[in-house]
Order: structure tokens, then C-alpha cells, then sequence
């Protein structure tokens, strides 16, 4: 019998990770091009002492009752919001994620869906495509400005700090923030002005949301908010789908109570509220964040790196519940 550690990898990983995963450990990884079903992984985590999983697959307590002898659970992701964390801590569980590697890549793209959602790109390119261009025109796709605007960031933390350096740096905007923390030596440094929750909506051109997915943050942006925000006003989000009611954003477009969204993650993905495929002044991506090669294969090491630690029983490097370990 092998005396290698028994893992479970929810979905194939770029090569580095699987080889450093290979070498130490036996290998039980996801066959399929897609996520695992909740009956696949309940059937396939029977066993195993380390489990690398991805943010689309819930890691909840039924999950850990079927395997009692799980020893770490690292995510490939800088989010946990998938994982029964108050759980896991109960039970011993180290669980790791990937803070830092992926902070650049997110905030080109929530920038990317920022210019593409002001600048009505996504239906420009379907506009040209279709062969209804027919040569300049003064009124032709007109959308919103972006340099020397207002930003509002909800959430300074590393993604949120790093759209905020790049709108100083090269839009020569005036940013905003509202955040747990006041970062006040990041605020002084590139000039950002701290308001309240409610002022930030009511004074930003643009709100691009950089929270984590809380009890305290789900559905945090709904109706009365949408109501509060500039009728030529853009919302990006490029944190979790579930901090936005989709519904009350769909009703707050279609009644121009915003001019635009630019959406990475949906509430229920990948299932999307239905009437947002409809509506042109709203781009949708496939949660795709992260996804440059260079990090993707960087979050892939990392989360290995956890999963090994955790399976030597060595201090995990990025551990998000240290007191699993008391
Ligand atoms: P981070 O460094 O932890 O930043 C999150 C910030 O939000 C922190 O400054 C935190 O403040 C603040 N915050 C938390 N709860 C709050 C609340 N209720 N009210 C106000 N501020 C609050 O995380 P990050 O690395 O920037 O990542 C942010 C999120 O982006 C992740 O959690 C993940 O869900 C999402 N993400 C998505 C993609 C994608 O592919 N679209 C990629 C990467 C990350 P304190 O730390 O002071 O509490």
C-alpha cells in the first residue's frame, strides 16, 4: 500500500501544481472538463487527507461529516466564501487560499469591464461585426467618460488598493473609498478621500466593488442603493455576485436609475438572473478574474504549497483560520 498522502483535486491544474502535488501524494483528481457535482465530490472526497478545491465548489459541513479524517483544505482562490470556514476551525481543518498573486490580473480586469462598460465596447465590436458599420457618426455609441472622474471603491483592500493606484495614476481620477480599515497612510499617499457607505453611491461616477462575501456584505447593493447612486453612474464588480442584488440592479438599469454594469460574478453562478443577457448597457464575464496564465499557474503553486504544508502537519503559508490549529 502507498504511503503517499491521499489528496483530492477538485479540476485539473496547470502542470507545476500537479507535478508538486504528484510527487508527494497519491492523486485523485476530477476525469471532467467541469466542476464536480455536489454527489461527485461527496463520492469522491471518502478517503483522501488533503482536498484542493475551487471557489465554485461548496465545502459545507455535510461534506466534512462524510470524511472525519480530512486534513486541509486548500482553495484555489483568494475567496472562501464556498467553504463552512466556522466548521472547519471546529474540526481541526486548516484551510488555506491565495492572497496577493492574483491582486494585478483582477484589477486590470474590474479596469477592463470599467473602460468596457463606459465605452460600450463589448457592443461596439457586435455592432461592427454585423456589418451596421457605415462610417462615423457624431451620435454613433456615445458612452461615458472615464478620465478625471469619480471613483468610489467599496473595500481597499489588495484589489481594491491596486484599481485605486492605476485610476490615480493614469485616469486622474478622484477616487473615494469606503472600507472596513481607513488605510490611512495608502489614502495620503495616492490622495484617496474616505466617505460614508451611503455618500461614495451618491457621489461616484463609477462604484467598483473589492469586498469579500460576508453575512455582513451579501446583497449589500439593492434597491434603495441603486436608488441613491447618479442615473449616468457604472457599477463593476469583480468581487462575489451575491454582494449585488442582481434583480433590483436589473429593475435600477432598465429604469436608468444607473447607466451601466460591468459584472465578473454572478449571484447564483453560473446561472444568470434572468433579462441581464437582454441588456446591452450591462458586460458579463465569466468570472475571469484571475484568469492570466502567469497567475492562474502562481495560484496553482501556492495552493499546492498549502495543501502539502497542511498534509506534513507544517505552519500553512496562507492559512485563513489560524485557530483550527489550537
Ligand atoms: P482583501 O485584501 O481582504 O480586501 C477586502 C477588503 O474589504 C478589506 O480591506 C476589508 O477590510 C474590506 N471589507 C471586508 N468586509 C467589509 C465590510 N463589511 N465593509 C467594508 N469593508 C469590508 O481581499 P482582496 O484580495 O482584495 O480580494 C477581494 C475579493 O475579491 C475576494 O474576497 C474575492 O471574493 C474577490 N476576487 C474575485 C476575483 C475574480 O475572479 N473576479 C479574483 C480575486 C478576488 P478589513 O480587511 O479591514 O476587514
Amino acid at each position: 500500500m502507498s504511503d503517499k498522502f491521499k489528496v483530492l483535486v477538485t479540476r485539473k491544474l496547470p502542470p507545476e501544481a500537479m507535478e508538486m502535488i504528484e510527487k508527494e501524494c497519491e492523486l485523485r483528481v476530477n476525469p471532467a472538463d467541469r466542476a464536480m457535482t455536489k454527489g461527485e465530490l461527496e463520492k469522491a472526497i471518502q478517503g483522501v487527507e488533503g482536498l484542493l478545491c475551487l471557489l465554485s465548489d461548496t465545502i459545507d459541513e455535510k461534506l466534512l461529516q462524510i470524511n472525519p479524517d480530512l486534513k486541509v483544505i486548500a482553495n484555489y482562490a483568494v475567496g472562501y466564501d464556498n467553504i463552512a470556514l466556522e466548521a472547519c476551525t471546529k474540526r481541526g481543518i486548516p484551510v488555506s487560499n491565495t492572497p496577493g498573486v492574483l491582486t494585478e490580473t483582477t484589477a486590470d480586469l474590474a479596469w477592463a469591464l470599467l473602460m468596457a462598460t463606459a465605452r460600450r465596447v463589448v457592443e461596439a465590436d457586435k455592432f461592427t461585426r454585423a456589418g451596421k458599420y457605415e462610417g462615423w457618426g457624431p451620435m454613433l455609441l456615445r458612452g461615458g467618460d472615464v478620465y478625471g472622474k469619480k471613483l468610489g471603491i467599496i473595500g481597499l483592500g489588495r484589489i481594491g488598493k491596486a484599481v485605486a493606484r492605476r485610476a490615480v495614476g493614469g485616469f486622474a481620477m478622484d477616487v473615494f473609498y469606503y472600507s472596513n480599515s481607513r488605510e490611512e497612510e495608502f489614502a495620503q499617499e495616492y490622495g484617496l478621500k474616505y466617505l460614508g457607505f451611503k455618500e461614495l453611491l451618491e457621489t461616484s461616477d463609477f462604484v467598483s466593488l473589492h469586498l469579500p462575501l460576508t453575512s455582513e456584505t451579501e446583497k449589500l447593493l439593492g434597491e434603495e442603493e441603486f436608488k441613491l447612486m447618479k442615473d449616468t453612474a457604472y457599477l463593476v464588480n469583480t468581487s462575489r455576485g451575491a454582494i449585488i442584488d442582481e434583480r433590483a440592479l436589473l429593475q435600477a438599469i432598465r429604469e436608468g436609475e444607473i447607466a451601466g454594469a460591468g459584472l465578473d460574478v454572478y449571484e447564483d453562478e453560473p446561472k444568470l438572473t434572468p433579462g441581464l443577457v437582454g441588456e446591452e448597457n450591462i458586460v458579463l464575464l465569466p468570472h475571469i478574474g484571475s484568469a492570466s496564465i502567469e497567475t492562474r499557474t502562481k495560484m496553482a503553486t501556492r495552493a499546492a504549497k498549502n495543501l502539502l504544508a497542511g498534509l506534513k502537519g507544517e505552519e500553512l503559508p496562507h492559512i485563513v483560520n489560524p485557530e483550527a490549529l489550537n
